[in-house]
């Protein structure tokens, strides 16, 4: 489903992401590890478009959403709706402050019905109808109770997981976590990786940069470990996590036994 071929990104002279390839089969999860300042975030970030890439290519289900040798994959004007074929959660929840949950959730899907072409009635019409959908959203997310509180009534985890509704209510090709328990306290991070866990077992197809290695080790079908704006060794989790062939991934994974 989603296929990335050659990634180059600099800052300035600073080579963040170098010859970046790697592919995603739909109803798959893919955990990307690696060390602080290995480009992991910059690279989620060129998969949602915040990012420009510098190089390669970036397609969903067959098509070229992204390449870096036609600058016309890059306006604007294309990318607002290239972006929803991707979710985004970020590490520090990102919600709307002055909104409550549900509302949260409703906008992302307004947002969805908008940007959708082929979408015959105004969004005032079916309100009702994507209200219904946020509200079976948070349901899935165990917040139903929730629905009508603002986020700092809310507790970071399940901030977290309206996040995670928002990110859903998109209905994305692709849905990606960047750290998604990094910002939260230890008794809140189960309550998000069992959520994820859940999604996995739907069989949604997720990237997921995380330092939680026991749980990439579980969810992902594949591993990616990056070192340096690389990837060093990609592969099924019993081969890049317990049995891993480099040195560095080695290395790496010493420092959370
Ligand atoms: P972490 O686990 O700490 O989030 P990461 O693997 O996600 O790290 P990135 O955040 O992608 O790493 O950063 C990779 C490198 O790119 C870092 O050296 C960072 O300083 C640099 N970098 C990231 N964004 C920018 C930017 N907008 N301008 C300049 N340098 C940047």
């Amino acid at each position: 489903i989603l296929e990335v071929r050659n990634i180059g990104k600099s800052f300035g002279s600073t080579e963040v992401l170098k010859n970046i390839s790697f592919s995603l089969e739909e109803g798959r999860a893919m955990a990307i590890i690696g060390s602080s300042g290995s480009g992991k975030t910059t690279l989620l970030r060129c998969l949602n478009f915040l990012e420009t890439p510098d190089a390669g290519t970036i397609s969903v289900r067959g098509e070229t959403l992204f390449d870096a040798a036609d600058p016309a994959t890059a306006r604007e004007s294309e990318i607002r709706k290239k972006r929803l074929h991707f979710g985004l959660v970020f590490q520090s929840f990102n919600l709307f402050p002055q909104y409550t949950a549900l509302k949260n959730v409703t906008l992302a899907s307004e947002l969805l019905a908008r940007e959708r072409s082929d979408y015959k009635h105004s969004v005032r019409t079916i309100a009702k109808e994507l209200e219904e959908n946020a509200m079976a959203l948070l349901d899935q997310m165990g917040l139903a109770a929730k629905a009508g509180l603002y986020p700092h009534q809310l507790s970071g985890g399940q901030q977290q997981r309206v996040a995670i509704a928002r990110a859903l209510a998109l209905k994305p090709d692709v849905l990606c976590f960047d750290e998604p328990t990094s910002a939260l306290d230890p008794e809140l991070t189960g309550e998000v990786l069992r959520v994820i866990r859940g999604l996995a077992e739907q069989k949604t197809t997720m990237v997921i940069v995380t330092h939680e290695m026991a749980f990439a080790r579980d969810v992902a079908d594949t591993v990616v470990f990056m070192d340096g704006g690389l990837v060093v060794e990609q592969g099924r989790p019993e081969d890049v996590i317990t049995n891993p062939k480099e040195e560095r991934t080695r290395r790496f994974l010493a420092r959370f036994t």
